[in-house]
C-alpha cells in the first residue's frame, strides 16, 4: 500500500510514535494510502525547523523567492495528475473537479510570486524626520485546512506565506491528508531551504493544538469550523498571536422576479450541489419571489437530474460520494426535521439505489419546498447537498431573512436590474456577493467572512498582508 510520511526540515519522515493510519475510499471503503499519524512532539519538530530556516527565506530576494515560487507552481503542474488522483481517491470528488484544484492551487503560487515582488514600503517625509514604513515577514505561519478542498485551501496560504517571507508548518486535514502532503512536497522539492516547508499529520486536538500554542508559530492561518475557529481565537490569544479564519457559512441565493431563470437554476444547482454540497460558500437557502418561484423550481428540478452521481474515478459523473458517514447522517438529520417541519420534498432525500453505491457514502442531491427558518437547513450549516426553497414577497423581505444568521461567507442575487442588485449587495451582511454568478472567489479579489464565518481576508494582495508585519524606521536629521 501506499505510504504518506510528514515532510520535516525537508526531509520525509514517520513520526515519533510509528503510528499510522490508513485512509479510505469514501466511494467504497477500500484502503488508499498508510499515513503517518504524529502528535504534539513531531509539532514541535516541525515548528523548530520552521524557525530556523525563516532567516534564510526571510532574506532571500523578493526576486529569488518569486522564481522558487514559479518553479513551485510548475512542479504542481507536473504532479498534477498524481495528486488529483490522491485527492479523489481520499476525498470523493470527481477527478476533473479534483485536476482543476490542483491546477488552481498551482496558479494561486504564481500569482503570489508575482504578487510578493510588490510589497512596497513607504517613505514619509516631515519637517523634523524621515519615516520609512516596511512591510516584514511575520514569522513562522501555522497553516491549518479541512479536508474539503485539501489543497486548493493549503495553496491560498502557503503562497502567500513563502511569498511574504515566511515559514511554515501545514496540517492538513486527519482524513484527507494525502494531497495536501504531495503538495507541499512539490513546493518543498522546487528549491525551497530545508525547513521552509513542513507538513504535519495527526489530530487537530494535538497537533493542531501545539500549532496554536507553541510560541515558536506567529502566525495561524485557519480554515475549518466555526466551532474550531472559536477554540483556536481563545488559546491564540494569551500570546496575541495573527490569526486568519476562514469559517462556516450559510449562504442565501436570492432570486428576483426579473432574473434570467435559466441562468439562475442552473447556477443555483450548481453550487448547491458540487463537491456534494460540501463547500463553505456553497448556497445553503433559496429565496424566490412568489412570482417566479414555480418557473425558478421547475429548472432546478430539471437541472439537477441532469447530475450524474458516481465514483469520482469514472469518467463523466457530476457528483461523488459524501465525505464521510458522519456527513451524511447530518445531511439525512437536517432533511428528516425540515419534512418534520412541513417541507415538500421535490427531489432526493434519500441515497441512490444500485449496487454501485452500496459501499460508498452516496446521497442523492435534494430540493426541499416550502422552508422557513424553524428548520434546521436554514439555521445550521448541513454542509450536505441540499437547496430547501422559501419564498419571498419583497425584496426587503428577502434580504432580512438572507441576514437572519450568525453566519456571513458569501450570498448570491440574481437580477437584471443594476438598481436591485446594487440594493441588495449593499445590504447583505457577507464578505462577498454574487452578482448574476455563482462563484465568488477570483484570486485577485479578497475572500473571507462576516460575523462568526470567520476573521480576515485571503486572496488579492489582502492575503499577502495577512503575513506581513508593519514596521516604521523614523531617522532623526
Ligand atoms: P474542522 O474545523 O473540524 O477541521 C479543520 C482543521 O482543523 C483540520 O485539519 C482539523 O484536524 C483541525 N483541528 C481540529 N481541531 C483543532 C484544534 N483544536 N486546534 C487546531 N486545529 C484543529 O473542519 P472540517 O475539516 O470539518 O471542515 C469543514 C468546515 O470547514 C465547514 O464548517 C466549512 O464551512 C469550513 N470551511 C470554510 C471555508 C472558508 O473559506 N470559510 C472553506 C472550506 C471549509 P483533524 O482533521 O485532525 O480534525
Amino acid at each position: 500500500m501506499r505510504q504518506s510520511q510528514m515532510l520535516i526540515n525537508g526531509e520525509q519522515v514517520a513520526s515519533l510514535s510509528g503510528k499510522v493510519e490508513v485512509i479510505k475510499n469514501p466511494a467504497n471503503q477500500e484502503p488508499v494510502a498508510e499515513v503517518s499519524v504524529g502528535g504534539r512532539e513531531d509539532a514541535r519538530l516541525a515548528l523548530q525547523a520552521a524557525e530556523q530556516a525563516f532567516p534564510v527565506w526571510s532574506e532571500t530576494p523578493s526576486q529569488k523567492r518569486a522564481k522558487i515560487l514559479h518553479a513551485a507552481a510548475d512542479l504542481v503542474r507536473t504532479r498534477a495528475e498524481e495528486i488529483a488522483r490522491l485527492l479523489t481517491l481520499e476525498q470523493g470528488k470527481p477527478l476533473k473537479n479534483a485536476r482543476m484544484e490542483v491546477l488552481s492551487a498551482a496558479d494561486a503560487l504564481d500569482y503570489y510570486a508575482e504578487e510578493g515582488k510588490r510589497n512596497f514600503g513607504e517613505w514619509i517625509t516631515s519637517s523634523q524626520s524621515r519615516s520609512i514604513v516596511l512591510r516584514q515577514p511575520v514569522g513562522v505561519a501555522a497553516l491549518i485546512t479541512p479536508w474539503n478542498f485539501p489543497v486548493d485551501l493549503l495553496a491560498w496560504k502557503v503562497g502567500p506565506a513563502l511569498a511574504a517571507g515566511c515559514t511554515f508548518v501545514a496540517k492538513p486535514p486527519s482524513a484527507a491528508p494525502l494531497a495536501a502532503t504531495e503538495f507541499v512536497r512539490a513546493v518543498n522539492d522546487a528549491g525551497l531551504p530545508p525547513g521552509a516547508a513542513n507538513v504535519v499529520h495527526g489530530p487537530g486536538g494535538e497537533v493542531g493544538a501545539e500549532l496554536v500554542e507553541n510560541p515558536i508559530s506567529r502566525k495561524i492561518a485557519f480554515t475549518g469550523e466555526t466551532k474550531t475557529g472559536r477554540w483556536i481565537m481563545a488559546h491564540a490569544a494569551g500570546q496575541i498571536k495573527r490569526i486568519s479564519l476562514e469559517l462556516g457559512g450559510q449562504s442565501p441565493f436570492i432570486v428576483c422576479p426579473d432574473a434570467d431563470l435559466e441562468k439562475a437554476a442552473a447556477a443555483c444547482a450548481q453550487r448547491a450541489f458540487s463537491n456534494m454540497g460540501q463547500i463553505c460558500m456553497s448556497v445553503n437557502r433559496v429565496y424566490v419571489a412568489d412570482e417566479v418561484a414555480e418557473e425558478f423550481t421547475e429548472k432546478l428540478v430539471q437541472r439537477t437530474e441532469q447530475l450524474r452521481i458516481g465514483n469520482g474515478m469514472e469518467p463523466d459523473v457530476d457528483l461523488g460520494p459524501m465525505f464521510s458517514e458522519a456527513m451524511r447522517e447530518k445531511t439525512r438529520e437536517h432533511v428528516a426535521d425540515a419534512l418534520a417541519r412541513g417541507a415538500e420534498l421535490l427531489y432526493g432525500g434519500r441515497e441512490p439505489e444500485g449496487a454501485a453505491f452500496a459501499r460508498g457514502f452516496f446521497f442523492l442531491p435534494t430540493i426541499l419546498s416550502g422552508a422557513d427558518h424553524s428548520m434546521k437547513v436554514m439555521r445550521e450549516e448541513t454542509f450536505g447537498p441540499v437547496a430547501p426553497i422559501m419564498q419571498f414577497k419583497k425584496l426587503e423581505e428577502a434580504v432580512f431573512l438572507a441576514n437572519d444568521t450568525e453566519y456571513g461567507l458569501a450570498a448570491y442575487v440574481f437580477t437584471s436590474d443594476l438598481k436591485t442588485a446594487l440594493y441588495a449587495s449593499e445590504r447583505l451582511e457577507a464578505g462577498s456577493i454574487g452578482v448574476n454568478v455563482n462563484s465568488v472567489v477570483d484570486m485577485q479579489a479578497p475572500f473571507g467572512g462576516w460575523k462568526q464565518s470567520g476573521l480576515g481576508r485571503e486572496l488579492g494582495h489582502h492575503g499577502l498582508e495577512a503575513y506581513l508585519e508593519t514596521k516604521h524606521i523614523r531617522l532623526g536629521n
